[in-house]
């Protein structure tokens, strides 16, 4: 069996109770970059651990290498855990692998995990939803600027949205997502936050405007991983108790 599980996003606490099991209870472990990698070294002396971010050459390991890992090791008889950073198919590549050990006989199950689309703009005090502010979020990948053949994103219908934009992978491209969104209608002074390593030891945070954003998160040396959070709810953040409040 493998079992896709989800780790969530940094902080070691937001895998799911799930998640958590199954790691312990895995023979081998083949783990990404990104999510609690800290909840490996708790693990017993006889899992073994592989790190699919780096091979020899110190470029992440080809996905067709990584599906075959994973099939190998599952057909060998062990109990395999898929380990990956937020949630497994949001952005994860997670269905791609399931589909590649579905193939070669190898039965398959998911353990969702919270995503940093989520859980990025809530280390900053910022909730995608909020009455009365926006209906909805929608969730997009930064990775192809907005001008590439490739991209499957309308940007202009995400501007006319209405709801909250949040922009995964969009770190080197968030120049030019500020200026398509604001061609595509939205008001150069929308509220926007960015926040880097969230719930991790490094995070870190710029605020702003879809005018302002770019620049700030230059300034405040924003680099990936990044979640990047526009429309209204970006100017909000963790409520402070008021001071001299009500005593219980
Ligand atoms: N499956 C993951 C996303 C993988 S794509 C999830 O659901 O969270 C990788 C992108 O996720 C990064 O480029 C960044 O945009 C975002 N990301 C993942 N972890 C993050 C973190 N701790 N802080 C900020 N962004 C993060």
């Amino acid at each position: 069996m493998v079992t896709l599980v989800g780790g969530g996003p940094g902080a070691d606490g937001l895998i799911t109770v799930d998640g958590l099991l199954a790691l312990q209870r895995a023979d081998v472990v083949v783990a990404d970059r990104l999510g609690p990698l800290d909840l490996l070294a708790q693990l017993g002396p006889h899992v073994e651990i592989v790190d699919a971010a780096k091979n020899p050459r110190g470029s992440a390991m080809p996905q067709d290498k990584i599906n075959d890992l994973l099939i190998e090791h599952a057909l060998a008889g062990r109990e395999v855990v898929r380990f990956k950073g937020g949630d497994p198919f949001v952005f994860g590549r997670g269905h791609e692998e399931l589909e590649a050990c579905a193939a070669a006989g190898v039965p398959t199950r998911v353990v969702p995990g919270v995503s940093s689309a989520f859980a990025g703009p809530a280390a900053i005090g910022v909730p995608v939803t909020h009455r009365g502010a926006t209906h909805g979020v929608t969730v997009v990948s930064g990775h192809l600027p907005p001008d590439h053949p490739n991209s499957l994103v309308d940007w202009s219908a995400v501007a006319r949205s209405g709801t909250t934009i949040v922009v995964l992978m969009g770190v080197a491209t968030l120049p030019a997502i500020a200026d398509v969104l604001r061609a595509g209608g939205l008001p150069a002074t929308t509220p926007a936050a960015v926040v880097a390593d969230a719930g991790g030891r490094a995070q870190r945070e710029a605020r702003g405007t879809l005018a302002t954003i770019a620049g700030t998160a230059a300034d405040a040396g924003i680099a990936p991983p990044a979640i990047a959070v526009i429309g209204a709810v970006a100017a909000l953040s963790t409520p402070r108790p008021a001071e001299g409040g009500a005593s219980a």
